[in-house]
């Protein structure tokens, strides 16, 4: 944690910038926001875009993993909660 950069967010959050809810994607520090512009107070730093989290895989991709698994498994409780977790998702898009 640098002084510097702690200084740098407390003089804009005197000069009218807000706290961000959202946490500094690097270092999960306090991020301040001025002007359409974040700076973390942490680490310093000042993305351009805030990389957004992956979006959830779709119905089907889950599926063809699941499905995957379904073939490099043997163990049979583990196959029966695969096949149980397929016939869920497979009505989930059969519903839509
Ligand atoms: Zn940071």
């Amino acid at each position: 944690m640098s002084e510097g950069n702690i200084r740098r967010a407390a003089e804009m959050l005197l000069r009218g910038a807000t706290l961000l809810a959202q946490p500094c994607p690097y270092c999960s520090g306090v991020r301040v926001m001025k002007d359409g512009r974040a700076l973390c107070a942490s680490c310093g730093s000042e993305p351009e875009n805030v990389p957004s989290p992956d979006p959830e895989p779709s119905v089907e991709q889950q599926v063809l993993e699941l499905t995957r698994q379904l073939g490099s498994t043997t163990d049979p409780a583990l196959r029966q909660r695969i096949i149980g977790e397929i016939t869920r998702l497979s009505g989930e898009m059969a519903t839509r």
